[in-house]
């Protein structure tokens, strides 16, 4: 294997690497839950899924500055999928180690993303990373609200909660706005979870990273009206949803998404009502 398996461009400052924890199984329901049986079934077919099944991608983008080498979120570790937990032997491959990481940005506390931040022996994967996560996130996972929530979800809480301990004592907890290192940082974009943040690196143009704010490259483009299953507040989040693709057609941003097609790397085109997802990679820098 060659780093050339992954995809690499550079934005203002910073080299990135598309990662990837290796793909999630998803029904069609989850992927639209709005959608009818048609409708359902072209946008498995367009993500080359079938049996009413696709893989949603977990793109993990590592982040180099000439101070920090960052991930943003860290995978679901060999507790959620057993087709994910690909990050650390991934990273492997582009000569980083666990230990070189510098800085964990954590996104939402849901599996995929946080459930990679301790190893199975239970000791922290990232071991001299300082840990970032917004307070709205911090404390609604660890609060009374979460404990409330119907019992299939509680397995997402206990794990939260397992995780979150876990780098109680080294996590800055942080607001919309907050940068991260220069040139980098957080925007709040609820209603996925209670404190999604979503990520803006700086260049001529921005670079955002949507995280779960906008799940599909097809979806949440071409229908950003429907919620995706995993949208704790789906009214919130279609507010957050449009008015994120508004400020990247407005900005002529560069997009990078956790769960679109490996690497999620497009810009923005405004079509009619909607929006069209256009692939970057190849574009040159
Ligand atoms: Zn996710």
């Amino acid at each position: 294997m060659t780093t050339s398996e992954f995809h690499s461009f550079r934005h203002g400052s910073f080299d990135i690497t598309v990662l990837s924890d290796g793909p999630i199984v998803l029904n069609g329901e989850l992927f639209a839950p709005e959608a009818n049986d048609t409708e359902r079934a072209e946008i498995v077919a367009r993500l080359n899924g079938k049996d009413n099944t696709a893989h949603a991608q977990s793109n993990i983008p590592l982040i180099v500055s000439d101070k920090e080498v960052i991930l943003v979120d860290v995978g679901a570790g060999s507790r959620f999928q057993a087709t994910e937990g690909r990050l650390e032997e991934n990273l492997g491959k582009v000569g980083v180690d666990a230990d070189d990481v510098t800085i964990v940005l954590i996104s939402h506390a849901h599996p995929d993303h946080i459930w990679g931040l301790l190893k199975d022996d239970g000791t922290l994967r990232f071991r001299n990373a300082k840990y970032f996560l917004g307070r709205t996130e911090w404390n609604y996972w660890m609060g009374d609200e979460a404990s409330a929530l119907p019992a299939e979800v509680q397995p997402f809480v206990e794990g939260a909660r397992r995780d979150l301990s876990a780098i109680g004592d080294r996590v800055k907890l942080i607001e919309d706005g907050d940068e991260i290192t220069e040139g980098m940082r957080v925007l709040a974009t609820p209603g996925h979870t209670p404190g999604h943040l979503s990520v803006v690196l700086d260049s001529d143009v921005p670079l955002i990273i949507t995280i779960d704010a906008v799940s599909s490259e097809i979806v949440s483009f071409e229908h950003p009206d429907w919620s995706f299953g995993f949208d704790m507040d789906p009214a919130r989040a279609k507010i957050t949803r449009k008015a994120l693709l508004e400020q990247a057609v407005a900005e002529n941003a560069k997009l990078l998404g956790f769960h679109w097609t490996y690497p999620g790397v497009g810009r923005i085109k405004r079509a009619g009502e909607a929006y069209e997802f256009v692939n970057a990679v190849g574009e040159r820098p």
